[in-house]
């Protein structure tokens, strides 16, 4: 199977150059040319299969350059028992007759992103040796606060790499900066900067087109690369966990093979939820995507509308992994609806760079509307839905997770459809724990107490254990205290490298 890049698909590379390379020359994305198929009988076989074995199942698919040893090693060290808390490693948990939440937040930083950058180091590894790549890959991530966390603990003491993050040293909550400056592992350099997430963004963007700097790097044998959302091989293995789902709720006779589910997932980056159209268009039974987003909605505008456009007010939120008013993985969507129109995306995306903002024609709108319903949730409603859910089916959720609750809820209010919806969950409360509590009227329960006070309050509440490696950070070392100035990112690299 070949790789094509939306914005030039005589572009073809194997599955190992697409992620060992991330992005494509030319700023598109890339995507196998054609998408396998999953089958009643695929169902039958996976649901008797570990969360590692269904991953070998799909991933295989994909990857076809990798022996099927390699992939297996990849998953298997990926989703061992250990890393997220048990066998299940994505537990599905059924709040009613039509609402399944999907915990996707049981790995070592408690974010969904675990899920994909536990497997990408593996998956990035076994590309190098494949293509032969014999320097250093040094990866480079600006983070606002759930990325950086999730890439330093997969990449942490991974042979053939190093990673070096950098986040907003005023821009992170207490919980993300601890997790972060208390990094084990002898590869990793973490750095606050003067500056907010897209100055940090800059600085590694302006790095990763610097030619001198990578020449530079070169003869000291570092390549750069990067571990965020637009790498195929972090979308690949959020294939899994949707197929996954529909596999319990076989196995659970919660519906025969061949039913239709509903899937709902709070969005920001559109990553996760363009992880489930790819399951839907491989054929797995799927009616609706339910799109949520928290107050920053140009999803929701988009998908109701047709017209994406970025000019508008940036609302700091209490889900704020979903505050993102650029959506880079929607350019696959548009790609993959518009028949593979290499010509048409690139100029939507000239148009989104320049103008900020383009419009689908009908006939695409059309197609957006068949599969996608989209919604918004605001931070008092999305506090509402914490307290009821935990009121109702005493069941705690965090701040995105409850948006998309919302969200679905508003959709079967609207439609009055009752398939039953699967509800992607992003992240466990204690990390939010602050908004959580809140929304549980605990607000002056909270006065004057530090978040580990916070922490033990929400697991008594909740009933919850609380999550080891928060639980740890404690009485962790803090190893990297370093805040370096928005222009000098490189030169903390340079330092870290030498
Ligand atoms: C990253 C993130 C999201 C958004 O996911 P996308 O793939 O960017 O749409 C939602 N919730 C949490 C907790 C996240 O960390």
């Amino acid at each position: 199977m070949k790789y094509i890049s939306t914005r030039d698909k005589k572009i073809k590379l194997s599955s190992a150059q697409a992620i060992k390379q991330g992005l494509s020359v030319e700023g598109g994305l890339f995507i196998p040319e054609t998408f396998p198929e999953i089958k009643k009988e695929d169902i039958v076989k996976m649901a008797k299969l570990s969360y590692p074995e269904r991953a070998v199942y799909i991933l295989k698919q994909f990857l076809t350059d990798f022996l099927v040893k390699e992939v297996r090693e990849c998953a298997t060290k990926a989703y061992a028992p250990e890393k997220f808390g048990g066998e299940a490693v994505a537990p599905l948990v059924r709040l009613n007759d039509s609402e399944y939440i999907l915990e996707l937040w049981h790995g070592p930083t408690c974010a969904f992103k675990d899920m994909a950058l536990q497997i990408l180091p593996h998956l990035l590894t076994t590309s190098m040796k494949k293509t032969g790549e014999d320097n250093t890959v040094v990866i480079l991530v600006a983070t606002s606060g759930d990325t950086g966390k999730a890439a330093l603990e997969g990449f942490k003491d991974v042979e053939g790499t190093k990673i070096v993050v950098f986040y907003p040293s005023d821009g992170v909550s207490d919980i993300q900066k601890l997790q972060m400056i208390t990094q084990e592992g002898k590869n990793v350099f973490v750095s606050g900067i003067k500056g907010n997430f897209d100055d940090a963004q800059t600085g590694v963007k302006t790095i990763f087109t610097d030619d001198e700097i990578k020449k530079d790097l070169k003869e000291k044998k570092y390549v750069l690369s990067s571990a965020n959302s637009i790498n195929w091989g972090r979308l690949v293995p959020q294939i899994v966990y949707y197929v996954s789902a529909y596999c319990e709720m076989v196995k659970n006779k919660e519906i025969e093979n061949g039913d239709k589910i509903n899937i709902c997932v709070p969005t920001g980056n559109f990553g996760n939820i363009l992880a489930a159209y790819y399951a839907r268009k491989m054929g797995l039974p799927v009616n609706k995507l339910i799109c949520a987003s928290n107050m920053n909605k140009v999803l929701t505008d988009f998908i109701n509308t047709g017209v994406y456009d970025r000019n508008r007010e940036f609302f700091p939120s209490i889900s704020p992994s979903m505050d993102i008013l650029i959506s880079s993985n929607l350019e696959r969507l548009l790609f993959d609806l518009s028949g593979n129109d290499d010509k048409l995306i690139g100029k939507l995306m000239t148009e989104l760079k320049e103008k900020g903002v383009y419009k689908l024609d009908k006939k695409m709108m059309k197609k957006v509307n068949e599969i996608f319903w989209a919604g918004f949730c605001d931070d008092y409603f999305t506090k509402e839905c914490i307290y009821k859910t935990f009121d109702e089916y005493d069941y705690t959720i965090d701040t995105h997770t409850a948006v998309a609750v919302d969200v679905y809820n508003q959709y079967k209010n609207e439609t009055g459809d009752n398939t039953k919806t699967v509800i992607a969950s992003t992240a466990s409360p204690f990390k939010f724990n602050g908004s959580v509590l809140s929304a549980l009227g605990k607000d002056d329960e909270m006065q004057g107490k530090d978040d580990f006070a916070l922490i033990d309050m929400l697991s008594e509440i909740s009933g919850y254990e609380i999550p080891e490696s928060l639980g740890k950070l404690k009485n962790a070392d803090k190893r990297f205290k370093g805040i370096c100035d928005k222009d000098k990112l490189f030169g903390a690299v340079e330092e870290f490298l030498s």
